[in-house]
């Protein structure tokens, strides 16, 4: 059985275990008593030894992994989505902690939460170099995620701003605003594209269509607005949703997309290359706008809720839930859980199993060499590599390195992540025992400073330096920035670092995540978390009254399946 047709069957097999409001009394949610026994990243064998057997994953269980909420036997303990391992979004990379209670166990120091000018007037635009200058400062989320989506088409030679065109689509229809509405038969070839490489979302749309879950939903989304994003907002829209569209990233929107969606009717709001008081108007025209409300969020880092929360708080009033799919976004949720601000329900879609077991590994095994290979044009075959960490991102940066020719070695502190490393036929090293004499680095651990200046001093001439966890503090970058170093930057995202004596090593994307920043993701591991974010709206959509409470849950595993 092919990859897709496994995919296409998942994607039936989740929606059969949808509930509708329908169909479900109050009291027999997928929940709790029937299936305390699928509790998502409880059963090991599911969770996968790595988490379960890092020292940060005991922790967890420590927390209260062993009774995750959104199951658990006891309806009394149902709220919490219980103790759970991520990583520091925004800070310093090291692990945090939510307890059953909400609060958060060795809290990570984050970022705060950047609004734009409360009284911004979005008419008053700056120029086109102030818009530039303010890019730089936009929320940190719209940023630190993936800016690599190709727009293959060329509109640099259009100036004129988004928010200065009147554009309408074939029908008439001019509620949205993006780049170019002329390149939306280019877009519509991308989104077919991207349609043959999500099965399992094209399934939920084949099955689902005529069930219309969705009908009546009015979802707000900001996410990346890619070929594979369209692709889930219209199956969103055939299952009965309205949608309105922004996106989370500056630089990331596929500008042809973006123009086939508003060709279809879609009201989108975003172009490649917005400046920060473009960001936040294009998430304002989202949800401020006559005669419709969004009674649903999908986000995709957190600005779009948060955007809701500081300038329309009535309108949780109407939101039945949110979908947040990004470790940042999932991040400030907890926060606002744990000072009793939530006042919806929310899905965190970022711990999901679909999520950590295919984006983690499968994602990373493919796109460490694209991001490798589109900076730096290295062969890998016969190069000596050191992998910091044994998670799943590591395992899947050791898997593909190995299958190109590299020698790999693994620096690991948990010992059964160790032990699976060796077996796996990986030199399990300390990093200082190696460090002379490799061409590659990569960090993948979660944590910080896994790479200090002491060991940036020690490499070899062309050491390629990079990282694949989510904090760019993995490798201690800012000590790199002394005087007696200079950088040069090579490429785009490729700088050389010059020690005095002329030895230089290679450090990628100034150390933030190499994949994302360097090169796509694969559409159908996009596929896989596209389509939990599609069943955790109809879940939410169509919980009953009490099944969910203002708090963060897990997708119910059976569903994540
Ligand atoms: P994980 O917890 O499964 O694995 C991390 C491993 O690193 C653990 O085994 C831990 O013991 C080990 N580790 C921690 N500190 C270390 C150190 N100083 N030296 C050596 N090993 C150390 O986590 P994961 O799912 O593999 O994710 C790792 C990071 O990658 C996270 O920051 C995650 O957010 C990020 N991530 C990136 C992508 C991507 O596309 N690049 C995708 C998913 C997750």
């Amino acid at each position: 059985m092919s990859v897709q047709v496994v995919a296409a069957k998942m994607a039936e097999v989740e929606l059969k275990d949808v509930p509708t409001g329908k169909d479900l009394p109050a009291d027999s949610p997928l929940t709790p008593t029937s299936e305390g026994k699928n509790i998502a990243r409880n059963d090991p064998h599911e969770a996968g030894s790595s988490a379960a057997a890092s020292p940060t994953a005991e922790s967890s269980a420590k927390a209260g992994e062993g009774s995750l909420g959104l199951l658990n036997p006891n309806p009394a303990k149902m709220p919490q989505a219980s103790a759970m391992k991520r990583s520091d979004p925004q800070q310093n990379g090291g692990e945090a902690f939510v307890n059953r209670d909400g609060t958060v166990a060795e809290a990570p120091r984050m970022k705060k939460i950047q609004f734009a000018d409360q009284k911004q007037e979005f008419n008053k635009r700056p120029s086109k170099i102030g818009r530039r200058s303010l890019s730089r400062s936009i929320s940190q989320s719209s940023t630190d995620s993936y800016s690599s989506a190709a727009s293959y088409t060329d509109s640099s030679d259009d100036e004129t701003s988004p928010r200065d065109k009147q554009q309408k689509n074939s029908k008439g229809n001019g509620d949205f605003c993006i780049k170019n509405i002329k390149q939306a038969d280019f877009g519509r070839r991308e989104i077919e594209i991207a349609e043959q490489e999500m099965p399992a979302l094209m399934a939920l749309r084949k099955r689902a269509q005529g069930e219309k879950p969705l009908a009546g939903a009015k979802v707000v989304g900001c996410t990346h607005i890619t070929a594979q994003t369209a692709v889930l907002m219209e199956t969103l829209s055939a299952l009965g949703a309205q949608c309105r569209w922004a996106a989370c990233n500056i630089y990331s929107t596929q500008n042809e997309v973006a123009a086939a969606l508003a060709e279809g009717g879609f009201s989108v709001f975003a172009w490649k290359g917005e400046s920060e008081d473009d960001f936040w108007w294009c998430i304002d025209r989202c949800v401020n706008v006559e005669g419709w409300q969004p009674n649903m969020i999908l986000d995709d880092g957190g600005d779009l809720t948060h955007w809701i929360y500081k300038k329309y708080p009535n309108m949780f009033k109407k939101i039945k839930g949110i979908v947040e799919e990004s470790v940042t976004g999932v991040h400030r949720l907890y926060q606002l859980s744990k000072a009793g601000k939530l006042c919806v329900p929310a899905m965190n879609v970022n711990d999901s199993v679909t999520k950590q077991k295919f984006d983690n590994l499968y994602c990373c095994r493919e796109s460490i060499l694209d991001g490798l290979k589109r900076t730096t044009d290295v062969m890998f075959g016969g190069k000596q590599v050191v992998v910091c960490g044994y998670g799943e991102v590591g395992k899947g940066c050791c898997a593909a390195l190995k299958a190109m020719g590299s020698i790999v070695y693994v620096t690991e502190i948990d010992p059964i992540c160790a032990l699976q490393a060796c077996m796996d036929g990986f030199r399990l090293v300390k990093l200082n025992e190696v460090i002379r004499q490799v061409d590659i680095v990569i960090t993948c651990t979660g944590n910080k400073n896994v790479v200090v200046r002491e060991n940036l001093d020690r490499m070899k001439n062309g050491c390629i330096v990079c990282n694949m966890g989510h904090s760019n503090t993995e490798i201690d970058v800012a000590s790199l920035r002394t005087p007696e170093l200079t950088w040069e930057r090579v490429r785009s995202q490729v700088d050389h670092v010059i020690w005095p004596d002329g030895k230089r090593i290679v450090l990628l994307a100034e150390g933030r995540l190499l994949n994302l920043s360097c090169s796509t993701v694969p559409t159908f591991v996009l596929s896989i978390t596209a389509t939990t974010q599609a069943l955790a709206l109809i879940e939410l959509y169509n919980a009953p009254e009490g099944r969910y409470k203002q708090d963060v849950y897990l997708l119910p595993k059976k569903m994540g399946r």
